[in-house]
């Protein structure tokens, strides 16, 4: 189904991302990987799923490097077709001890990244009159938690932008939508499920059902083979008119 186009996916070496990535690749996207850490075995899964896979390790707080990055994507794969704004990190502090540096890192990592890739991908999308941008903002871009202060601004920003961006390119074969997931068993939930255990003196599988406890109805973390798929889905002609919207994947959570 999507033979031909280019993914960019940012943060793609790990997580959702990755999941995502090779969702995308499975239909026969091919790929542009993105992210830190060692990423050649991935990058080995998805190219033997016969497509093209390229790697730009822009660090995604930087403007400059994002700016080489989508000159990369031009000369390599002539623009990227569906971009997902994906890249993000986590950290958890109290608001008037929150490090100030810490804010301005996921200020520009969760949400500022995805205002330089968009800006940078639309004019290739307008001049092919079709494109997908799929931001994954988080359930905390449609309701708060205490501490995650920077986290809950730069992902309600994420939806704010995914609709105004929508508005702009309405009338085009582009679309522009986020995903909204609850808790997802990666890296970055694994780490505030390790501290949690490590705070309460409680095993990791007791922080486990707690952290989904509280809330998280279904009890069941969301997969990335299932955001991949909802992606996947976002970009079929099933979703050409599906424009702006952020689509909780969330097992309940925002419908409390
Ligand atoms: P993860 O830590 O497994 O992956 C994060 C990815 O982003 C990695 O590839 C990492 O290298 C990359 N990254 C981090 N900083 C970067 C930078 N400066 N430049 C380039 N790449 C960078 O995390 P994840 O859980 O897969 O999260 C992916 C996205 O999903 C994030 O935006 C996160 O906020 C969002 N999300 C996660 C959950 C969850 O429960 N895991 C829930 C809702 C939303």
């Amino acid at each position: 189904m999507l033979k031909n186009k280019t993914a960019l996916v940012t943060g793609s070496t790990s997580g959702i991302g990755l999941g995502i990535a090779k969702q995308l690749a499975k239909q026969g996207a091919n790929i542009i990987m993105n992210g830190f850490g060692d990423y050649a075995a991935a990058k080995a899964e998805i190219e033997a799923m016969g497509v093209k896979v390229g790697y730009h390790g822009a660090d995604m707080s930087k403007p400059a490097e994002i700016e080489a990055m989508m000159t990369y994507a031009a000369a390599e794969f002539g623009g990227v077709d569906i971009l997902v704004n994906n890249a993000g990190i986590q950290h958890v502090s109290p608001v008037e001890t929150f490090p100030t540096e810490k804010w301005d890192a996921v200020i520009a990592i969760n949400l500022s990244s995805a205002f330089h890739t968009t800006r940078l991908a639309i004019p290739t999308m307008r001049a092919k009159n079709w494109g997908r941008i799929i931001n994954i903002a988080s359930a905390h871009g449609l309701v708060a938690s205490a501490n995650k202060t920077a986290y809950v601004a730069a992902k309600h920003g994420l939806v704010g932008l995914t609709k105004s961006v929508a508005l702009e390119v309405a009338t085009t074969g582009i679309t522009v939508n986020a995903i909204c997931p609850g808790w997802v068993l990666t890296p970055l939930v694994q780490k505030q499920i390790d501290d949690r255990a490590i705070n309460e003196k409680i095993s990791v599988e007791q922080a486990t059902k707690e952290l989904l406890g509280e809330k998280e109805p279904s009890l069941q973390f969301t997969t990335t083979e299932q955001l991949g798929e909802l992606a996947v889905f976002m970009s079929s002609p099933a979703a050409d008119n599906i424009r702006g919207v952020a689509w909780a994947a969330d097992g309940g959570w925002t419908a409390q």
